[in-house]
């Protein structure tokens, strides 16, 4: 009897390929080999990601080879490569296409977004559980990746930060809580049901924090349902303010 097969290792997801590509446009114009410094490091950070998940794989995941041939890949939807008159080794997969088109042109955009998810992954941080929501906001994601959505969706729901943050607004709104947005207010609309229901959004996207910076209360914002969603299917996402003013009803509040 054959022997059970091994799973499959997963597919490359779209916070891998900007790390990889990060390291690609970071080395360049050197070419990084399969014994470069960068191939190796890159190997053992992805690997801990997975271990961090709980994700087993195959003694193949991530390996150095298999980085190297990624970043060969990437290499494929690279113009200068391609000006030369190259070809990569293959057509490439669409993700990759789509992370260098979104940062081919931006390095250090991308670099300070590959930052943020490094500086995840060594906090060993825990996201919850938002698969939903992950999918349902799904226009975010390439423009934050899924494991910046995933802590970004974890701090807002964080009963703690919440809690924090709605004793502050309530403070300064003669006890009122209301969409800083919209003005929706639900207490108002749907009476003692609607009493202090409400949503927290992180206003600054992760990407854009700087290095030093932290996830902050202070950039906390209260939103009614509607406002919220409509800033995260938004790509880049909207700032409060361009939501607000891009309203065609006035303001309920
Ligand atoms: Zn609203
Ligand atoms: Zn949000």
């Amino acid at each position: 009897m054959a022997p059970p097969k091994e799973p499959r290792n997963p597919d490359w997801s779209e916070d891998e390929i900007i790390l990889a590509l990060d390291a690609y446009l970071s080395a360049k114009p050197k070419d990084l080999q399969k014994a470069s410094p960068e191939v190796a490091e890159l190997s053992a950070l992805l690997r801990q990601r997975f271990r961090q998940m709980g994700i087993q794989g195959q003694d193949t995941l991530r390996n150095i080879a298999g980085v190297y041939m990624k970043l060969q890949n990437l290499k494929a939807h690279d113009p200068d490569y391609l000006a030369r008159g190259k070809r990569g080794l293959a057509a490439g997969n669409r993700l990759e296409q789509r992370v260098w088109e979104q940062f081919g042109t931006h390095p250090a955009e991308l670099h300070a977004h590959s930052h943020q998810l490094r500086a995840f992954i060594a906090a060993k941080v825990q996201v919850g559980d938002v698969e939903d929501d992950v999918q349902v906001i799904d226009g975010a994601l390439a423009s934050e990746g899924r494991l910046l959505v995933r802590v970004h969706k974890t701090y807002e729901r964080s009963k703690s930060n919440r809690n924090r943050k709605i004793q502050q607004f309530q403070a300064q709104h003669e006890g009122r809580v209301f969409c800083e947005c919209c003005g929706f207010d639900f207490e108002r609309t749907y009476g003692e049901r609607g009493h202090g229901f409400i949503e927290c959004h992180h206003a600054v996207p992760l990407s854009r924090l700087a290095p030093t910076q932290k996830l902050s209360l202070r950039d906390l914002r209260l939103l009614c349902a509607n406002c919220h969603r409509m800033i995260h299917i938004a790509q880049p996402w909207l700032s409060i303010e361009t939501l607000a003013a891009g309203m065609k009803l006035p303001r309920s509040r």
